[in-house]
């Protein structure tokens, strides 16, 4: 599928819950939040169904996220569905965004059911600031979810938000200790996607604040290493990965392949516009009807994204634990 602006659409984001055991203060509000009726939320059923049909018009990666996907009961079936078109090779590969507090519990099913790669959040590496971030959190059940994954060889991913006056003292520190434990690590602009309870300015750091910090201490040297994601990867003196995702300073809106389904059966074409196509609602239509509205919403997929960080949030009706990331 190619979108108006001759870019090739192939990478599905699949949020199978809005609801997560935590409350990350850059995410979602930490009070009065707002989480889907549950009559709204899609069936394994109709998930499977979705799926099937964007498979159908192109899409080679699928990364389910959430919320928290590993809180939703049936989320084994999910991923075992997603199994079986790899294994027909209609898919390329199935990647998993997580908060990693369940993942002791799941590592093993989710490797054998060939997830290629999991993120998993971790902002700090200090349990009193995660409980802090996360309102309430507790950080030793993220690491014991973390090393359970490495132990069961799933290839990690660290991604890190970059947030003023919270974890700019540790940005080296976690660099070398994901160098200690082999983890690749990707930092992460905020975004200003739904009003939080703080002012996205007081928590803004653009990427150049860690990577220079980062340059000083381990060099970076960058590496043509390309996963279509909007990380630009570099390597450190010590041979770990680094990346860096700029969706504020230094937008990758050009080479976006990206399309998100929230778990109510919206189609988001951007994850920074308001544009979006009720699928649950087409359900009822036969498969060409809706791969025809598919189509049609990828194809008008915005140019790009108007973040300002300054500016009140320009994503007004959702928050990050809607879409997804
Ligand atoms: N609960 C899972 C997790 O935390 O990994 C999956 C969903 S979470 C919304 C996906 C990613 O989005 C996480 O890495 C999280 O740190 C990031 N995220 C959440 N809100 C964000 C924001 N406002 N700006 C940038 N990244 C954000
Ligand atoms: Fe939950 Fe992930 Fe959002 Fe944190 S970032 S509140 S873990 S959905």
């Amino acid at each position: 599928m190619i979108d108006n602006f001759g870019r090739k659409i192939n990478y599905l984001r699949f949020s199978v819950t809005d609801r997560c055991d935590l409350r990350c203060r850059y995410c979602m509000p930490t009070k009065n939040e707002k989480f889907f009726k549950k009559e709204n939320i899609l069936s394994a059923e109709q998930i499977k169904k979705i799926l099937t049909l964007f498979i159908k018009t192109g899409i080679k990666k699928i990364r389910i996220t959430g919320g928290e996907p590993l809180i939703r009961k049936d989320i084994l079936e999910i991923i075992s569905f997603l199994k079986i078109q790899k294994d027909k090779q209609f898919l390329k590969e199935i990647l998993l965004t997580t908060n990693g507090t369940q993942l002791k519990k799941y590592a093993k099913d989710i490797s054998n059911l060939g997830v290629d790669r999991i993120n998993i959040s971790l902002d700090t590496l200090i349990p009193e600031k995660f409980q802090f971030i996360t309102n309430g959190g507790n950080l030793k059940l993220v690491l014991d979810g973390l090393f359970e994954a490495k132990k069961q060889n799933i290839e990690v991913k660290i991604n890190t938000v970059l947030l003023k006056n919270f974890n700019e003292d540790e940005i080296n520190k976690m660099v070398y200790w994901c160098h200690e434990n082999g983890f690749k690590q990707s930092f992460i602009e905020v975004m200003p996607i739904g009003e939080v309870n703080t002012s996205r300015v007081n928590q803004f750091l653009p990427i150049s604040f860690a990577s220079s910090l980062i340059k000083k201490k381990f060099g970076l040297e960058s590496l043509p290493l390309s996963t279509n994601g909007p990380s630009k990867y570099f390597k450190t003196k010590l041979g770990n990965v680094v990346g860096f995702i700029s969706p504020l300073t230094d937008n990758f809106c050009s080479s976006c392949n990206r399309i998100r389904v929230t778990s109510n059966g919206m189609l988001y074409p951007c994850l920074g516009d308001n544009g979006s196509v009720n699928l649950k609602h087409a359900l009822h239509k036969n498969d060409s009807e809706i791969i025809k509205i598919i189509r049609n919403s990828i194809y008008h997929k915005p140019e790009k994204h108007f973040f300002n960080i300054k500016e009140k949030a320009y994503v007004q009706d959702r928050f990050m634990n809607t879409t997804g990331g």
